[in-house]
């Protein structure tokens, strides 16, 4: 309980949304610094409706106890979705001491509902009786997931064993904050910083212009500032002639948490692992990894590990074939140097060009955001018959943002998409999906979209780059798996999946983006509205497995390392070591190093929920593969009764049913490999 005293919480953060579609979120109406006391409001209800249902005089059953169970919190949702979005989207001010006053408290209140005795008893009831209580498949598989989940979480403990996790999570919770918060620190206060013009040879006006106005934030006017991020580091590495800066660059990037002094990070992971190990032994799980991976598609550490070596020999030999020609590229431009690391995507660039004559600098102008926009809306209602249409006066959380109404193929309201494109302070890097509403029976989802793009000038067009157009595609893959569910309850709805099928729906919306109807349709030039040239479309096409060496390598270095120290035993883990013996065993080409290094690896270090997970994304590729090469097979990209499928079978159930058989539904048999090997390029292409 804060000691401070309670500040009034608006009605508005806490009552049911009001307003058409179904009620909004009440943006206006939100106060930042209520958010502690309110969140003490919508905990306190939820208790007093668990209350209700452990203190029910008739026998268990689904309705009075699991459907109830799904019933209760809601207020709490709807504040964790107001809090969510002001965390990571207007970060500024009171918001970051908010959130690390509350987070602990959000973890402490799991945990007392998990170790809840008379509720955990009633729920262990019905799941007992579900086979003979007449329920149907969707409420058999929710008492199973409410079951399963308490269990996991410590519901079967004797009081000591309870105690115990509950410190583990706290400890940890603790743990996960300064892990992050170093993370910043040494994004933040380590840069490089460029005394001459002569030195940002071969770096974009754009990227320059950034550079001046960030060396200018830190008062050194006159002067460039290469920042310690990924969104800087890349195109400098990429496109930077001078050897020696690019060298520097990157070592500041990638040693990141591993520089000695206050905010290094090396230390933290031992007890992070030891106490994941400790917690997972006593729930019974072999490691951390076995525990977390038993929900999801892979279900062991063993199948997931075994995709990825499937994947390591043929991508390291694609790198190992990569690495000759860009030594022959440096060769023949007499550079006399051996290939290094910060030397790999300058070289590639430069391949690039001379291989498929492609600079994607030439794409960006016919990738004009709101176009691109339309036409993902465009490919929407071609394959799922989903049409949007702007809705103006909706409250939002920053004038950035606008809504739109979605309605199904019968003209029926669907849903509601916010769209929320544009980096500013306070907002977290990269994009995402979030659900403020969730689908259940009748109640249509609201989701959203967010980004940072760099906002054009005020009037002109907003153009982004080809990588930005991928992601704009992904994250909306996301949006329509929440707009399409159609499940009876919201913890089965929708993106409700494991993090192995989640990102499925929204690799393959990708692959929309990569097709002559569309890009000739809504990829046209900014200035003259001439479409893209079909001979660039064909450079692009071309040009997709391109760099998949690396690209792959360097994911696949960071998502072995992540479940191998989460399989590893009890013993005190040496991170420096383990990262240098383990990747020496696998064969790590020393020409690449992992996308995330351990001390700076936020997510496996920084929250639960992707420790033993950053497998994920390429357990979903080998799905998201296949399922792309059931449209080929069939009439191409848009073959209605595919996309049909897709809809009915996969994006509609959500969570309803196990994803190995939506998959199966779907595809007609389980997911087979070779997909993805074509896809990455290590395999021939099939012949279309
Ligand atoms: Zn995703």
């Amino acid at each position: 309980m804060s000691k401070r005293p309670s500040r009034p919480v608006p009605a508005a953060m806490l009552a049911p949304w009001k307003g058409p579609f179904g009620g909004v979120p009440p943006w206006h109406q939100v106060a930042p610094e209520a958010f502690p006391a309110a969140f003490e409001r919508a905990m306190e209800a939820q208790r007093a409706q668990l209350r209700r249902i452990t203190g029910d005089p008739r026998p268990p059953a689904f309705g009075n106890t699991i459907a109830a169970l799904e019933r209760s919190g809601r207020m709490l949702e709807r504040v964790t979705t107001l809090f969510e979005v002001h965390a990571s989207t207007l970060k500024l001010g009171e918001l970051p001491r908010i959130e690390a006053e509350v987070m602990p408290r959000l973890a402490a209140f799991a945990d007392e509902i998990f170790q809840d005795p008379l509720l955990f008893q009633r729920i262990e009831a019905v799941y007992r009786q579900r086979g003979q209580a007449r329920l149907s498949p969707e409420q058999q598989r929710l008492t199973w997931l409410h079951y399963t989940e308490f269990v996991r979480n410590g519901a079967r403990l004797d009081g000591p064993g309870k105690r115990r996790i509950q410190a583990i999570n706290q400890r940890l919770a603790a743990l996960f904050t300064r892990f992050s918060q170093n993370v910043l620190d040494e994004e933040t206060s380590r840069f490089t910083v460029i005394e001459r013009e002569a030195d940002l040879d071969g770096l974009s006006g754009p990227f320059r212009d950034a550079a001046a106005r960030a060396a200018e934030a830190k008062g050194l006017a006159g002067k460039w500032l290469v920042e310690n991020t990924r969104s800087a580091m890349e195109p400098f590495l990429a496109y930077a002639c001078h050897r020696g800066l690019r060298e520097r660059v990157w070592r500041t990037y990638v040693n990141r948490g591993d520089n000695g002094g206050a905010s290094d990070n090396k230390a933290l992971i031992p007890e992070i692992l030891q106490l994941r190990f400790e917690r997972a032994r006593l729930l019974g799980y072999p490691t951390h990894a076995h525990w977390s991976l038993e929900p999801t598609m892979a279900a062991t550490p063993e199948r997931a590990v075994a995709l990825m070596e499937a994947v390591w020999q043929p991508a390291a030999a694609r790198v190992r074939a990569e690495v000759a020609e860009l030594q022959a590229m440096a060769d023949g431009e007499g550079a006399g140097i051996r290939i290094a690391p910060w030397d790999y995507r300058f070289y590639l660039e430069k391949l690039r060009q001379a291989r498929y004559a492609l600079d994607l600098q030439e794409v960006q102008p016919y990738l004009q955001l709101d176009r691109l926009r339309e036409g993902m809306f465009w490919a929407a209602g071609r394959l799922y018959g989903l049409t949007f249409t702007p809705v103006a006066g909706l409250p939002v959380q920053h004038p950035d943002v606008s809504v739109w109404a979605v309605a199904d193929a019968g003209g029926r309201p669907a849903g509601l998409w916010y769209f929320d494109p544009f980096a500013r302070a306070g907002k977290s890097s990269g994009a995402w999906m979030n659900n403020y509403r969730r689908q259940e029976r009748a109640v249509r989802p609201i989701v959203s979209n967010n980004a940072n793009f760099l906002p054009g000038a005020p009037g002109a067009p907003v153009l982004i780059s080809w990588d930005d157009a991928v992601t704009l595609f992904h994250e909306f893959g996301h949006a329509l798996h929440g707009l399409l569910s159609e499940a009876s309850y919201p913890s089965l709805s929708g993106t409700a999946v494991p993090c192995d099928f989640v990102e499925f729906p929204s690799q393959l919306n990708e692959h929309w983006l990569l097709t002559p109807e569309l890009l000739e349709r809504f990829a046209r030039h900014h200035r003259t509205g001439a479409p893209i040239p079909a001979e660039l479309v064909r450079k692009l096409e071309r040009a997709a497995t391109f760099s998949q060496g690396f690209q792959t390598m360097e994911y696949l270095a960071s998502a072995m390392i992540d479940m191998k120290l989460h399989m590893a035993g009890g013993q005190a883990i040496d991170p420096a070591a383990f990262e240098r013996e383990e990747l020496a065993r696998l064969g790590m080409p020393e020409e690449i190093v992992m996308r995330h290094r351990p001390t700076q690896f936020n997510h496996i270090f920084s929250c639960d929920e992707y420790a033993a997970g950053y497998y994920a994304y390429l357990w979903a590729d080998a799905l998201t593969a296949d399922a792309w090469e059931a449209f080929l097979e069939a009439g191409g990209p848009w073959d209605p009764a595919v996309a049909e499928r897709l809809r009915r079978r996969v994006l509609a159930v959500g969570n309803t049913v196990d994803q190995g058989s939506a998959f199966r539904a779907f595809r007609g048999r389980d997911v087979e490999t070779a997909a993805l090997m074509r896809k990455r390029g290590f395999l021939p292409a099939l012949e279309n």
